[in-house]
């Protein structure tokens, strides 16, 4: 299967990019990783007539640390993201998650940005950053907005970034101290979409639960953000009764549907065992509270 006729464009400044959009409209597709567009293009599912690549961008890159903020570059790979002495230190749950994305040969050219950006409800990075409440940088030629995570998702394929504008940073709130998180997934093999996954942060006061969020991925049209899930915990000491209504209320909110995965009453159930494993694993990584 071989992808439709397009012409393949390299800028090396976010500007270019941003006017090569604005030209194109819904003829134009911006290449990072490819390792979902390209399949998408090989199916002829996807005709864009303009790739534009943005892999020569330097700005796009890099992982930093100011004013309160973790800011990731959009085209920052999956291997770099496991790479980070930052993330690993102040926010494991981006690496952890990145290294059970597909393979190394994915994990070298896959960016955040296109796993945040390219609204398929199987990729991982989305509901990690529901639970984050991260916000997303998107431009175009007319400037720049902020958008948070939870509201950029809106239906399979479907998010809030329009057409002429470029998703160029993730802006994730530093962890406050006795924050404890983790990412479950079960999945069929290595290099699979999870048959279901959960996303827990949390934060632990004087033997008490101040802040939760559980966020769900590839069991609805979108990640899954589980309030009931979170207000479960909230407010208890986290123990075996906090957990196992959480995990129930995070069943009752997942949406799966019967695939090769599984049948809805598996995934269901897979739903609720990653959420007691991410809240069991997130509270014992709780530090210093
Ligand atoms: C065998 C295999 C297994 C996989 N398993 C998993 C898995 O388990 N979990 C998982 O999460 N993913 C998985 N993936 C998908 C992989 O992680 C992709 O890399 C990811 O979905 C998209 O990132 P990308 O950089 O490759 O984006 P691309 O494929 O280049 O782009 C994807 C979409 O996002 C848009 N886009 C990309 N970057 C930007 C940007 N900065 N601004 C605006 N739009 C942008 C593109 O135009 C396109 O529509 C798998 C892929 C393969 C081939």
């Amino acid at each position: 299967m071989t992808p439709g006729v397009f012409e393949y464009h390299r800028p090396n400044k976010v500007e270019d990019v941003l006017a090569l959009l604005a030209e194109f409209g819904d003829d134009g597709k911006v290449l990072a990783g490819g390792h979902s567009l390209v399949p998408m293009m090989k199916l002829r599912l996807a005709e864009p007539a303009h790739i534009i690549d943005i892999n020569a961008i330097a700005s796009l890159r890099g992982i930093r640390e100011e004013e309160g903020m973790i800011v990731i570059g959009a085209a920052t790979t999956q291997a770099e993201i496991m790479g980070s002495d930052l993330l690993n230190e102040k926010c494991r749950i981006l690496p952890d998650a990145a290294a059970l994305i597909a393979d190394p040969q994915v994990r070298n050219c896959g960016t955040i940005g296109g796993n945040c950006a390219n609204g398929d409800p199987g990729n991982d990075d989305p509901a990690i950053m529901l639970a984050l409440n991260a916000s997303y940088t998107l431009q175009n030629q007319a400037g720049q907005r902020q958008i948070a995570a939870r509201e950029f998702y809106e239906a399979v394929y479907t998010t809030a970034l329009a057409e002429d504008e470029l998703l160029t940073e993730i802006h994730v709130p530093a962890p406050a101290k006795g924050t404890g998180m983790s990412y479950q997934k079960i999945k069929r093999k290595v290099g699979d979409y999870a048959i279901a996954a959960a996303a827990v942060t949390l934060s632990m006061s004087a033997g008490q639960c101040t802040d939760a969020a559980v966020a769900l991925t590839n069991v609805g049209d979108t990640a899954l953000l589980s309030l009931e899930a979170a207000e479960a915990i909230k407010g208890s000491a986290v123990d075996a009764r906090a957990i196992d209504r959480a995990a129930d209320a995070a069943m009752a909110d997942c949406e799966p549907v019967e695939d090769m995965r599984g049948t809805v009453e598996y995934r269901t159930a897979m739903v609720g065992e990653m959420t007691r494993r991410a809240i069991a694993e997130a509270l014992s990584r709780v530090a210093g509270s």
